[in-house]
């Protein structure tokens, strides 16, 4: 393959060091727009185990090479180094940094501050000059972060401000994740509702305007606060910037052909918002369901045992069915071997825990509550 002929080219960025001096460093790939259409920047395994989105960049890149692409688009596969690399026996670690203990997708940086000036400043000016000066100061902000930082940043902090150097410059931002053992869903930010609808993806979360850390949020909220620092001044601003975080399914596995599935879907969303030209991708009739963040619920594990989970992902579970039977062999003959764990109402399963065995207060299942229909 010859990059060049396909407008693409490779830089790899350094993101730290090791205490050998063994750099830290991620492949960035870049197409370049034949217009000014939207530009998109898309990102896999930030934590360790959740290896799928490499493979979907791997089919985008593929897929692309063939297509009429208008906005740039940036990919970045192996985007945090050291959770990919975070092995202990034979599984990947690599969702919490092992010094800090801190998520790898909750070190991303927020500035709230920088919005009242803009809107003081350029209450009146054209969109464009706003969109283009607050963009402007994310990146002013996030690069004064990375270089101007007199206590330093931490291992993570460093990697992560770095990723969201690139993902400032895009309008739409794609993060791509798997759960443990999972369905595909996608995160999406409450007013960007109509685009779920685009990706081949059967579960929303709608999520809210606040801000906790992860790539998504440190993206759209600052854009979202905007909009309203300008409404509350009665501006009516239409910023078309979104973010979502893609749950590909369960973290250990690569899967080409599904990667492909994937890969066409998310074309389907950057066909849809004009990033790519044609009409060749067309969205999956399916029915959607999403429910609010708020609505998401963890269910942790009423007792310790072994856990055959028997709840499948994906379809409504009516109240009183069973999502997992738990066994304890410690009270064979004696006491009850078997438990049947149910909830008192109906829900959708989304994901569960990795492993049969569990703890009292393990998080079991995570599910849709007061799901409705998108
Ligand atoms: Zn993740």
């Amino acid at each position: 393959m010859n990059m060049a002929d396909y407008q693409l080219t490779k830089d790899v960025m350094h993101v730290g060091e090791m205490a050998s001096g063994a750099k830290l460093t991620v492949p960035v790939y870049r197409f370049k727009g034949k217009s000014n259409a939207q530009s998109v920047y898309i990102q896999a395994n930030m934590h360790g185990a959740e290896v799928q989105g490499n493979a979907v960049i791997y089919q985008l890149l593929e897929q692309l090479r063939d297509l009429k692409i208008l906005g740039d688009i940036t990919l970045v596969p192996y985007a945090n180094p050291v959770g990919c690399n975070h092995k202990n026996g034979e599984y990947t670690l690599g969702r919490f940094d092992p010094i800090t203990g801190v998520n790898w997708n909750r070190m991303y940086h927020n500035n709230p501050e920088l919005i009242s000036p803009i809107v003081e400043q350029y209450l009146d000016a054209p969109a464009s000059d706003i969109e283009a000066v607050f963009k402007q100061a994310l990146l002013d902000d996030i690069t004064e972060q990375l270089d101007h930082n007199i206590f330093g940043l931490t291992t993570g902090q460093r990697i992560a401000y770095q990723l969201q150097k690139l993902a400032h410059q895009a309008d739409i931002v794609l993060d791509l994740h798997t759960g443990p053992i999972s369905s595909k869903h996608l995160y999406c930010p409450e007013y960007a509702k109509e685009s779920a609808s685009f990706f081949n993806i059967e579960h929303t979360l709608l999520i809210p305007n606040e801000f906790d850390g992860a790539l998504d949020e440190a993206t759209f909220c600052p854009w979202w606060s905007l909009t309203e620092a300008f409404a509350d001044k009665g501006r009516k601003l239409l910023l078309d910037k979104e973010s979502f975080t893609v749950e590909l399914g369960s973290q250990e596995q690569i899967d080409l052909d599904v990667a492909l599935v994937d890969a066409k879907s998310i074309l389907t969303y950057l066909q849809h918002k004009g990033v790519i030209a044609g009409g060749d991708f067309v969205p999956d009739v399916m029915t959607r369901y999403a429910c609010y963040l708020a609505d998401y619920k963890a269910f942790y594990s009423p007792m310790g045992g072994m856990v055959d989970y028997l709840a499948a992902f994906g379809k409504p579970l009516p109240a009183g069915e069973p999502l997992a039977r738990i066994l304890r062999m410690d009270n064979y003959g004696d006491g009850d071997a078997l438990h049947y764990i149910s909830l008192d109402k109906e829900v959708i399963p989304i994901l569960h825990f990795a492993s049969a065995s569990v703890n009292q207060g393990t998080e079991l299942y995570k599910v849709f509550s007061d799901f409705f229909e998108l």
